[in-house]
């Protein structure tokens, strides 16, 4: 970090660039309360706390990077905590540092959240190689997922070699969570059916690896044949990445049954990744995409803050709303003026 009389004058601005450092040495040192407190303040969505927000993600950005990142969707009720607990127990025991993020589409809509629950992974909460992290709030879910990428680096400075970012089966979250991690993995129940239209539909594209939960009991045979019938169609998709035929496998995350094999999977598909030049390639173009959706954002948030533009977005947005001008004449004409008026 630069030093304290580079970036603050005085007395209070010592003390506010000791206590950056002291944060910043408290996440890279694997301190608990430093990476909560560093997590709260990468979330925070007041204006003041994104400068202090932007110095700590700037000075912990080259200690991350270094974790196997993995994607879990699936429906709700699928089993994706009992799944998660499960791996993390495996996971843990075998000295890995776990953390667990959550991206949840319905705190960005209606307040509502899917996985917020506070009794989900009871066991791996307390596991003190493990750290849970519930799913940010937020207005978009660009908002949700910016957070959550910046979360995602801070638990990598702290040393977590494996970051899970969890989300619902529903809307674009899937894309969103592709969007940030190297494997991704997709969960379904034995129940075939109406799972396998989310096949057409897209969502089964993205995966690298696709787990039947709940094989067992009576379900057993059930989540075989689901398995089979997604193999086959699978078959007859293109594949996400070239030389990896998606493994289609059963799991029981409640009897602890087929978790070590599709951990074994996640690892050789990383491997594969790696070994290939394709996870740089992925990382590099999920860093671009994310500037570039930064910069609309940021964009947009300086145009709203700007009176004129603001005065002239209400007024097209009226004539656009009307159906009396596309969106992308009006889009392209606010911003051209936007642009002129910040050049004189
Ligand atoms: P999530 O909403 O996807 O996180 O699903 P949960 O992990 O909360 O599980 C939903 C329900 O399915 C719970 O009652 C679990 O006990 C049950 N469940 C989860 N995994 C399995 C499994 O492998 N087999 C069976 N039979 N039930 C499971």
């Amino acid at each position: 970090m630069s030093s304290g009389a580079e970036r603050g004058s005085g007395a209070m601005g010592a003390s506010a660039d000791a206590a950056a450092d002291a944060l910043v040495e408290g996440v890279l040192g694997g301190g608990r309360r430093a990476l909560a407190q560093a997590i709260t303040l990468a979330e925070s969505s007041r204006a003041d706390d994104r400068d202090r927000a932007e110095a700590l993600l700037d000075a912990l950005t080259p200690h991350a990077g270094g974790a196997i990142r993995i994607g879990i969707s699936g429906a709700p009720g699928v089993g994706k905590s009992t799944f998660i607990e499960a791996l993390g127990r495996l996971l843990t025991d075998d000295a890995h540092r776990l953390a667990v993020l959550a991206v949840d589409p319905s705190s960005a809509i209606g307040g509502g959240a899917i996985l917020a629950d506070k009794t989900r992974m009871e066991m791996l909460a307390r596991n003190p190689r493990a750290y849970i992290r519930p799913s940010p709030s937020g207005t978009t879910l660009g908002g949700v997922a910016r957070r959550t990428r910046e979360a995602m680096l801070v638990c990598e400075a702290a040393g977590f070699d494996v970051v899970i970012v969890e989300t619902v089966g529903v809307g674009q979250s899937e894309t969103a969570v592709a969007g940030m991690t190297d494997v991704f993995v997709l969960l379904l129940s034995p129940a075939g059916g109406d799972e396998l239209q989310g096949i057409k539909r897209g969502i089964v594209e993205l995966a690298d690896v696709v787990l039947v939960n709940k094989a067992d009991g009576e379900l057993a045979g059930a989540a075989l044949r689901a398995a089979a019938e997604y193999r086959h169609a699978l078959d007859l998709l293109q594949p996400r990445l070239r030389g990896w035929q998606v493994p289609v496998m059963t799991c029981s995350a409640l009897e602890g049954t087929g978790i070590e094999d599709a951990w074994r999977t996640i690892e050789r598909c990383h491997a594969h990744l790696r070994d290939s030049g394709r996870l740089r390639e992925r990382r590099t173009e999920q860093q671009r995409a994310w500037l570039c959706s930064e910069m609309s954002e940021q964009l947009l948030a300086a145009m709203r803050a700007d009176p004129a533009a603001a005065a002239r977005l209400a007024e097209v947005e009226q004539a656009v709303a009307a159906g009396d001008m596309p969106p992308a004449v009006a889009a392209r004409r606010l911003v051209e003026a936007f642009l002129r008026r910040a050049r004189d």
